[in-house]
């Protein structure tokens, strides 16, 4: 990402630019903490500093934060004042806990009717390295590959053809019939509206065709951003910014809790990652569904867009401190460490970030994107990274109704 306009003025430009360096918050007050002194860093563009000491204030009086706080924090130099700020918004909510979560993936099939331009994993009908699980498979391995520690199975595929619509449902009673002790965060909004359109039947329908399976809750992912731009360049095929918040509406609404994800280090420009949060935060407000916000970094290796540089961990950090600081209604954040990688993900706990995810195990879909992240880790490698980030390790449940220190 270029760096951030170094003359740039105390007010964010309101020209679209790729991404620069910044961040902002909003929490309620208690003691001004200690690190509230007067320090300037010499080297500031002029009114930053400024800039910046309002912005803390805000966020320690309780005040939300608006688009162009937002905006502001995405692109001045101060990441490191950034980062604090959100790290303070993170420990008056979390204290020193980092949750993680004993999952898996499970990726049925990887054929998908849409293309879009971001994606390594997707594979066109007939294609010799597509592959699609039957049922007997996923039992098999339910039964012969899931460890026992196992809480969380995350599941999410192609958008298949050749599949009916009773292979979506019957693929979580499988899975239930063999460990009914596991939480099922399947299918994104993508697919749930794909069930609508296969099956003829209304989103909530189809919700409660998947509930009655075994259902528990819902991924982020499919969202990307929240850019009818980017959504016409990248995607267009897929659900509309406006029909992907409509379809999470009616998820929550229904009583289904889900993720919120945003798709960073492409195209897009700061604007639209803090339109996207604004968005997402806007529709919790309304809804109060989302359990977690979750920034993905792109990968471009095998995609249409393997001539982007993708983003670099200061880009990583930056997302991270942004939304936990615009965030102000969305419990936790999470720093997805597949592909922002585990090194990032131990700073991201100091940046905003209380969440680390889980074990993983089998993960594909950034792999197919070249991602050099392990494909899964132990629970003792999460833990031993969290410790040596100085924070206490809590093996949560999915929702983070349990969290029990390890
Ligand atoms: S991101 Fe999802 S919907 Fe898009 S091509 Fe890849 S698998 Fe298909």
């Amino acid at each position: 990402m270029t760096p951030a306009a170094a003359s740039a003025s105390a007010a964010p430009t309101t020209t679209s630019q790729p991404h620069a360096t910044g961040t902002s918050a909003s929490t309620a007050v208690g003691a001004a903490p200690r690190w509230r002194t007067p320090l300037r860093d010499p080297a500031l563009p002029a009114g930053h500093h400024e800039r910046l000491l309002a912005i803390e204030e805000r966020v320690l009086s309780g005040v939300r934060l608006d688009a162009d706080d937002g905006l502001f924090l995405m692109r001045t130099p101060a990441l490191h004042r950034v980062g604090r700020l959100a790290n303070w918004v993170r420990e008056k909510r979390h204290g020193e806990r980092a949750y993680f979560v004993v999952n898996r993936h499970l990726n049925p099939t990887n054929f998908c009717v849409y293309d879009c331009k971001f994606c390594a994993f997707y594979r066109r009908a007939n294609d010799p390295t597509g592959y699609r699980m039957s049922l007997e498979d996923v039992r098999r391995v339910v039964r012969d590959e899931f460890e026992r520690e196992l809480t969380e199975v995350h599941i999410v595929g192609g958008i298949d053809p050749k599949l009916p619509y009773s292979y979506f449902i019957d693929l979580l009673r499988v899975i239930k019939e063999e460990r009914p002790d596991l939480h099922l965060k399947a299918w994104t909004m993508i697919e749930i509206e794909w069930f609508a359109r296969i099956s003829k039947k209304s989103i909530e329908e189809v919700l409660d065709d998947l509930l009655a399976a075994g259902l528990g809750s819902c991924p982020g992912g499919g969202v990307e951003v929240l850019s009818d731009r980017v959504h016409a360049a990248l995607f267009p095929d897929k659900l509309s910014p406006a029909q992907w918040l409509d379809t999470a509406r009616r998820v929550q609404r229904h009583g289904v809790r889900m993720n919120a994800t945003m798709l960073y280090g492409h195209i897009e420009t700061d604007e639209e990652l803090v339109a996207h949060m604004v968005a997402v935060r806007a529709l919790q407000d309304e809804t109060k569904g989302f359990m977690t916000f979750i920034p993905l970094a792109f990968h471009p290796a095998h995609t249409e867009l393997a001539h982007l540089p993708g983003p670099t961990g200061l880009l990583d950090l930056r997302t991270i401190a942004v939304s936990r600081l615009l965030l102000d209604n969305i419990e936790h954040i999470k720093t997805y460490w597949v592909m922002q990688g585990l090194g990032v993900a131990q700073v991201a706990l100091r940046f905003g970030a209380d969440d680390i995810d889980g074990t993983v195990v089998e993960e594909k879909i950034t792999h197919d994107a070249g991602a050099t992240t392990p494909f899964g880790v132990t629970q003792g490698e999460l833990v031993r990274l969290i410790r040596e980030a100085g924070r206490a390790p809590y093996q949560r449940d999915t929702t983070c109704s349990r969290a029990t220190p390890v």
